[in-house]
């Protein structure tokens, strides 16, 4: 496989990162999650801006997706009551199997990373009993193609650097360009160089008519503390080489709309955090820890944002989007 730049090796171990900090998460009890120990071999204490940090990325993700699936009822129940759910670059994320276990599964939930990661997937989800009873008796798991095929579950090796590899993996998932879909782009994109992240969304953009584009990144590489978080991530071998492309909230959404998009909106985790997450959700995990740094924790939040992109093609995404969560 071709290295365009960066550390493919390098780029996968942020994998095993976002892993552990989740674990870190849910034994401080931020969130809830059954299925993440099983991916983790070292568990780690994170500090508590990390932990707070994970939460808002979960609870963000969490409430977005939870418009998509439960949006379109109420106007022709029957025909959207079947949705899609593509996560690109995937790494050991367990949403499907949360969803699965609370009974909010999508009808067909797609995961995409390289085959290495893919292929430590599907051995793990093999040798787990609680994971593979989420996957039903059908379900055909090999490790050694990184592929696992189920009746609502889909794991796929595929590199999204390579454009032209995302149709035929779309065929083998069986995904339904007709059915709306809700694409996850957590912590991907930015390791890919401009073009081809453009090409991806883009790719995205012409494939699915009623789809939404869930992304959260790094932006603002230009003050000390953009210098800071990029040496970091430069030192570790993987740089974030699409940050200089997309370095604005503007830029962000800029980067939808110039590929098709029909709607853009970006905010940092700085106001995703205060106007977006539940008050309740945020008094509650607030708690949970000692926590201190507030410059830091502000500083480190205008530093990542969530860009949502919407294709509507069937108005049955009116109400989606950030919206307040102000106490009546
Ligand atoms: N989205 C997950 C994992 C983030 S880590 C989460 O938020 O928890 C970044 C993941 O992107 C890694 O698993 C890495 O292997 C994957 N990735 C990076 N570049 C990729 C590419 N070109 N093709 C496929 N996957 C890629």
């Amino acid at each position: 496989m071709a290295d365009i730049g960066g550390n493919t090796a390098a780029v996968q171990a942020t994998n095993d990162d976002a892993s552990a900090s989740k674990l870190s998460c849910v034994k401080k009890g931020y969130m809830k999650d059954n299925h993440i120990q099983l991916f983790v071999r070292r568990p780690i204490r994170r500090s508590p801006i990390i932990n707070r940090g994970y939460y808002a990325r979960w609870a963000a993700l969490r409430k977005l997706m939870f418009q998509f699936l439960n949006s379109g009822h109420g106007k022709d129940a029957e025909s959207h009551a079947k949705k899609q759910i593509v996560s690109l670059g995937a790494g050991f994320d367990t949403t499907f199997f949360q969803l699965r276990e609370d009974g909010n599964a999508p009808d067909l939930y797609v995961e995409l990373d390289f085959k290495e990661v893919t292929s430590k997937k599907a051995a793990i989800v093999e040798s787990s009993k609680q994971l593979r009873d989420h996957l039903g008796e059908e379900a055909s798991i090999s490790h050694e193609r990184g592929e696992i095929l189920s009746e609502h579950y889909k794991l796929l090796p595929a590199d999204l650097r390579d454009i032209k590899q995302l149709d035929p993996v779309l065929e083998k998932a069986q995904l339904d360009c007709s059915l709306p879909t809700f694409i996850i782009a957590e912590c991907v994109l930015i390791y890919l160089d401009p073009d081809a992240t453009r090409a991806v969304v883009g790719w995205s953009s012409k494939t699915f008519s009623s789809s939404i584009f869930f992304l959260y990144e790094q932006i603002h590489p230009d003050d000390a503390f953009g210098h800071q978080m990029i040496r970091n991530l430069e030192s570790r071998g993987c740089p974030l080489l699409g940050i200089y492309a997309t370095p604005t909230l503007e830029a962000k959404e800029k980067l939808f709309l110039d590929q098709g998009w029909q709607r853009a909106v970006a905010w940092d985790m700085q106001k995703v955090y205060s106007n977006f997450i539940d008050v309740q959700e945020r008094r509650r995990i607030e708690r949970l820890e000692i926590f201190d740094e507030f410059e830091e924790w502000h500083m480190m939040q205008e530093h990542y944002c969530v860009a949502y992109a919407i294709n509507d093609a069937e108005g049955i995404f009116e109400g989606f989007g950030f919206t307040g969560n102000q106490e009546a």
